[in-house]
């Protein structure tokens, strides 16, 4: 019934990447992949089937901490409750993508690691860390807009109809491509783990794709670029009346967060005053939007008392807050210009 090329069947909520969570912005990334969880969130994940077998669970666990080195989110082994709910009952393999996870009722798992054949340590490896790449927000390599395949369509339906998986499932999970900014990655990987096995006889060039079993260079580097170590952050010009910006970056308590600036914010309306991140008017006073610091300074703040940056500054996190920061606006004029922020997070 099914070739040896074949390890196991995804059924990735591929619409879950067509819709943006609400209220989440990837604007600082060039390429928007959808549904990415916050920088440095707490990412729990839990087995779900009452007297799941342990060593499965401790395996699935492995292959899961493979990703780890590579995102700049905390992963967190729970029982009960948690981000990811991973279920081994069925027989196909699925899984939410990204922050898609939290429209899932509770009760209900996320990702199921099913197949219909019993699959060795490798095959289930390969399983175990394609869902979850699409459980951190990545998609099918084969859908990518610069995917070479090209299908005997014919074929495939067929194929997967002797399997009970009917035309528009495998128009949805195999078929369809997707649109440039949802793609892993700029350039086809024939040997990303996002990628399906498929036969030679799939394709009317008789190229298969061979089974892949571990990450791909390119499957690091995109989850290296969706959950960065250093992150690009434009911060936006303050109203005179605004004070404390969020960054949308997560940190723990203890964690440290390392912060350069480029970029000026002119001063008005009594001519051209043009100050750096460097903070030249230390000595000002008043109406500093952080209590306690020089006015026309960068501060920022994570939990405990407000941080003078200057030209660089490592500020560490009093307890689990966000990133928090504040330009030297007053509070008698709107000011000119910007801060290019490069925050460094040392997560791990
Ligand atoms: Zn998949």
């Amino acid at each position: 019934m099914s070739s040896e090329l074949e390890t196991f069947y995804c059924s990735a909520d591929i619409e879950d990447a067509l819709s943006p969570t609400n209220g989440h912005s990837n604007q600082e990334l060039a390429v928007l992949p959808q549904n990415r969880w916050p920088h440095g969130h707490k990412l729990t994940v839990s087995f779900v089937d009452p007297g799941a077998d342990i060593n499965k669970i401790r395996r699935a666990i492995d292959y899961i901490k493979l990703w780890d080195p590579h995102i700049n989110l905390r992963l967190e082994f729970v029982r009960g409750h948690a981000d990811i709910r991973i279920s081994f009952l069925g027989d196909v393999a699925y899984s939410k993508i990204g922050r898609a996870a939290e429209g899932v009722p509770a009760d209900q798992p996320t990702m199921f690691l099913g197949s219909k054949t019993a699959l060795n340590d490798a095959q289930f490896g390969a399983m175990v860390m394609h869902e979850f790449g699409h459980a951190l927000g990545a998609v099918h390599e084969h859908q990518s807009p610069e995917s070479p395949i090209k299908w005997d369509k014919p074929v495939v339906y067929k194929h997967y109809a002797g399997l009970g998986f009917d035309n528009k499932w495998v128009d949805q999970q195999i078929f369809n491509k997707y649109t440039k900014p949802m793609a892993n990655s700029t350039a086809f990987d024939p040997n990303s783990i996002m990628l399906y096995a498929f036969p030679p006889h799939f394709t009317l060039d008789k190229k298969g794709i061979v089974p892949n079993t571990v990450l791909s260079r390119n499957d690091i580097t995109f989850m290296r670029q969706l959950y960065p170590q250093t992150i690009r952050y434009t911060m936006p010009l303050l109203g005179k009346s605004e004070k404390w910006i969020p960054t949308n970056i997560n940190l723990y308590a203890g964690q440290q967060v390392r912060i350069s600036a480029s970029g000026t914010i002119t001063f008005g309306p009594w001519g051209s005053w043009p100050f750096t991140p460097a903070g030249e008017n230390k000595t000002a006073g008043g109406g500093s939007p952080a209590p306690g610091l020089y006015k026309n300074s960068l501060v920022a703040m994570a939990g405990g008392q407000p941080v003078y940056i200057g030209n660089g500054g490592i500020i560490t996190a009093a307890s689990d807050t966000q990133l928090y920061v504040a330009s030297n606006d007053d509070f008698w004029v709107d000011n000119d210009g910007k801060w290019d922020l490069v925050i460094d997070v040392i997560y791990k």
